[in-house]
């Protein structure tokens, strides 16, 4: 008998809407003693059966529901229906825009809540990140197997997340052999390279392809400053758009010479492209102090919020980029600014940028709102998977 668990009154609404988590504070009692990732039932206080999912002994989700269908077993052939499912909602994009790199699973979103997985040729690139996903790694590797038998498994779980679920953090190969790294990988007809051994995260930032694809349409005979460029794929798409000048800027040395290899590989002029190491803070403000103007500036930086306490520095920290980035731009010239820290909605987002370009005396148009892209769904039952805003904005 699985363990049930029973919330507290009330409590099942978020369930009933299928929201596939449930906070500790909203259990009245666990029946049975599951352990770390186990399948548990939930039910609400008036005795009726809500869902099945795992069970999470130390995170604050302590359950996070696999399957609202009280018919649904969580066995190889449930993963295998899922995964088969994300892989098929992603075709039209494979097909549209020339994947070889795409999310497959975006976790709660794809309905198996916890994982990730990013494919890159033929290696799929998997974090685990909750203790019910930890437990179906087996199970998880076979289905990939069998659905993607040509592809190698490579697990980047080293993750800081993880300790949230009382899990250390994991790295390594999981099946078959990986190719040498850096492994190039394309989209929009742009060669661009990742190393899934030791990049950030699964190796590349996949959820910004179309906003590579949106600045790379404001960028011809410009002059673009690529802040926070990781492996230069904001340049890369630039230099390809015909800009005049590309400057990469980013703290990790490994990155840039992944830029600089990326553009050699496009067959980009390289004159046009320079590869700088720099914390973009500093970097910023001494073009401002010495009167560098640019005509397109991108501010990608990494999440400034972790978590709610952190909320209020991620603020100042987005203000005063986005300020100190449009005293750099030319009068009319395009700021193209971004935040994947989720727990910052659009709207403050939008009131930030609105305030740096007050203070920074500059008035400014949004002419694009941005976002996502389509292999990084929003589940319509879980807002929390909206993470990345952008705007494109022109700045006088
Ligand atoms: N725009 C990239 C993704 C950027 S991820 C793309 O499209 O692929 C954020 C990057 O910011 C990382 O490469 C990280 O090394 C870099 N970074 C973090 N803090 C920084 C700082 N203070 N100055 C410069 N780069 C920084």
């Amino acid at each position: 008998m699985a363990a049930k668990i029973i919330l507290k009154k009330s409590r099942e609404k978020s369930l009933l809407r299928r929201h596939p988590w449930v906070f500790s504070n909203g259990i009245e009692k666990v029946q049975g003693e599951p352990a770390l990732g186990e399948t548990v039932e939930v039910f609400a206080k008036d005795g009726r059966w809500l869902g099945r999912g795992a069970y999470s002994p130390q995170s604050q989700i302590r359950v996070r529901i696999w399957t609202f269908d009280r018919d649904e077993a969580v066995d190889q052939a449930f993963f295998a229906r899922r995964i088969a499912r994300a892989q098929q909602g992603r075709e039209f994009l494979i097909e549209r825009d020339g994947l070889t790199g795409y999310r497959l699973i975006a976790g709660e979103s794809d309905g198996l809540p916890g994982i990730t997985i990013d494919r890159f040729g033929d290696v799929l690139v998997c974090q685990l990140l909750s203790a019910g996903a930890e437990v179906q790694r087996e199970t998880l590797v076979e289905v990939l197997k069998a659905q993607f038998p040509q592809c190698a498994l490579y697990e980047r779980s080293d993750v800081d997340v993880r300790k949230k679920e009382g899990l250390k953090p994991v790295k390594g190969l999981l099946h078959g052999e990986l190719p040498d790294q850096p492994m190039v990988f394309e989209e929009n007809g742009i060669k661009l390279l990742v190393d899934v051994e030791h990049g950030h995260k699964t190796g590349a930032y996949l959820d910004q392809r179309d906003n590579r694809w949106a600045a790379a349409r404001y960028v011809k005979g410009q002059r673009v400053l690529n802040c926070f460029s990781y492996s230069g794929g904001f340049g890369t798409y630039a230099l390809k758009a015909g800009a005049k000048e590309v400057i990469n800027a980013d703290v990790s040395k490994p990155a840039l010479a992944l830029a600089q290899q990326s553009a050699e590989l496009n067959d980009l002029d390289l004159t046009r492209l320079n590869n700088v190491e720099a914390d973009v803070f500093k970097l910023l403000r001494q073009y401002r102090d010495s009167g560098e103007q640019f005509d397109v500036i991108i501010l990608d930086p990494p999440k400034f919020a972790d978590n709610k306490a952190q909320l209020p520095g991620a603020c100042r920290g987005y203000k005063d980029i986005n300020l100190v980035a449009m005293q750099c731009l030319k009068p009319g010239g395009i700021l193209l600014t971004y935040s994947c820290s989720g727990l910052m909605d659009a709207p403050l987002f939008q009131k930030i940028v609105a305030d740096a370009a007050l203070d920074a005396g500059r008035d400014a148009q949004i002419l694009e709102k941005l976002t996502q892209a389509a292999d990084h769904p929003i589940g319509s039952a879980y807002p929390e998977g909206f993470y990345l805003k952008g705007l494109a904005l022109r700045v006088w």
